[in-house]
């Protein structure tokens, strides 16, 4: 049974024994983009609960939040660009689309100009960070 993950990774052209060639990751042929959202409504969630039990001195509430904190960076997600698939972000690197299989075969890498998924993680880090940090200055100066 075919899922998601590896929808197009069978081709008979490109996938003949003895003729793949080994790469040692496959980070570079893909076009993925990190999708942060659900991380960032579960952090708003965490943030109401832990907010609502600390105003009604309710600690499961308080406790809750604080869970759904910590937990929400395993809701982080990808999605690849070039099948549209979505997966959990510890799934990427298996991650082998006919457009990635044929870019490993070509040994061509993803265009230069895209941005790794490292980078797109510090970029979505520092403008939460940044809105947050916003939010909170404008609710110390009511
Ligand atoms: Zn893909």
């Amino acid at each position: 049974m075919e899922t998601g993950l590896d929808r197009g990774v069978r081709d008979p052209e490109l996938d003949q024994p003895g003729r793949r060639p080994r790469v040692e990751t496959l980070a570079p042929f893909q076009l993925l983009v990190v999708n942060p959202f659900l991380v960032l409504v579960a952090w708003l969630v965490a943030f109401l609960l832990a907010r609502h039990g600390v105003h009604l001195k309710r600690l499961p509430w308080f406790l809750a939040g604080l869970a759904l904190g910590l937990g929400a960076p395993l809701l982080l997600q990808c999605h690849c660009l070039d099948c549209g698939g979505t997966f959990w972000l510890p799934k990427r690197a298996r991650h082998s689309c006919r457009r990635v299989s044929a870019r490993v075969h070509a040994n061509q890498s993803r265009p230069a100009l895209f941005p790794s998924l490292i980078l797109q993680l510090v970029f979505w880090t520092a403008s939460t960070l940044l809105i947050i940090g916003a939010v909170l200055l404008r609710g110390l100066a009511r």
